[in-house]
């Protein structure tokens, strides 16, 4: 399912919009201020980002200038007032992939944004990159071996992110303790696999909100364990 984030202060324009996005099968999440919505783009990976200019706290242009500058690709359509033909322009030129005027309608609006997606789902597929990974609130990017939660960075060890690397892959299913020691420490190394549970442990600690109820890394008792998620 793909995600948009609305930002848009205007309640009645950001719950209108959400509602719709979320009836045409999109699922949505909004802010309602340029500094809330940032940070949003900044730890979540989002399809899309609907971006109010005129905005409380950031602008519309700044938070776009600013994620571009991080080198955030997330599409971005604007959502500028009527009138202001001279911010269209300037809005293409920091980095906004498209824009709409308000007032717009649903449906001009609604073929934006599949285009828009569709435009960018080819370039994905043809980069065949996907260097960055969403884990619960944690965002780790493979390229640079950090992790971020809500802009703060998170150090894991090496290991540790083979380890998240390799349960990730397999999400949703099972991984014995056996596969993973064969996987992340191989044949070389004699760590038991008490080993294993000792880094699962202090995984948990840093990406679970209560490790002693991890909600992410899940134990399959007897077996090993299952990393759950989208
Ligand atoms: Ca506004």
């Amino acid at each position: 399912m793909k995600k948009i984030l609305i930002v848009e202060d205007e309640l009645n324009m950001r719950m209108g919009l959400k509602d719709n996005l979320e009836f045409e099968g999109y699922q949505v999440d909004y802010a309602e201020d340029g500094q809330i919505g940032l940070e949003k783009i900044q730890v979540n990976n989002y399809d899309l980002v609907l971006l109010d200019v005129m905005l409380p706290k950031i602008s519309g242009f700044d938070v776009c200038k600013k994620i571009r500058k991080e080198g955030i690709n997330t599409p971005v359509i604007l959502l500028t007032a009527k009138g202001e033909e001279i911010d269209k322009v300037r809005g293409l030129e920091i980095g906004a992939d498209d824009y709409v005027t308000k007032p717009f309608s649903l449906r001009e609006l609604l073929a934006r944004i599949k285009a828009l997606l569709r435009r960018t789902e080819k370039d994905t597929t043809s980069n065949e990159k996907k260097d960055d990974m969403q884990i619960g609130r944690i965002v780790v990017d493979f390229n640079t071996y950090t992790a971020f939660e809500n802009g703060n960075s998170i150090s894991f060890s090496h290991k540790e992110f083979e380890i998240i690397s390799f349960l990730k892959k397999n999400i949703n299913k099972t991984v014995s303790r056996d596969s993973l020691l064969k996987e992340i420490w191989g044949y070389d190394a004699h760590p038991t696999t008490r080993t294993v549970d000792n880094f699962i442990l202090k995984l948990r600690q840093k990406i679970e909100l209560d490790p002693n109820k991890p909600k992410i890394i899940l134990t399959v008792h007897g077996i090993g364990y299952k990393m759950v998620g989208d």
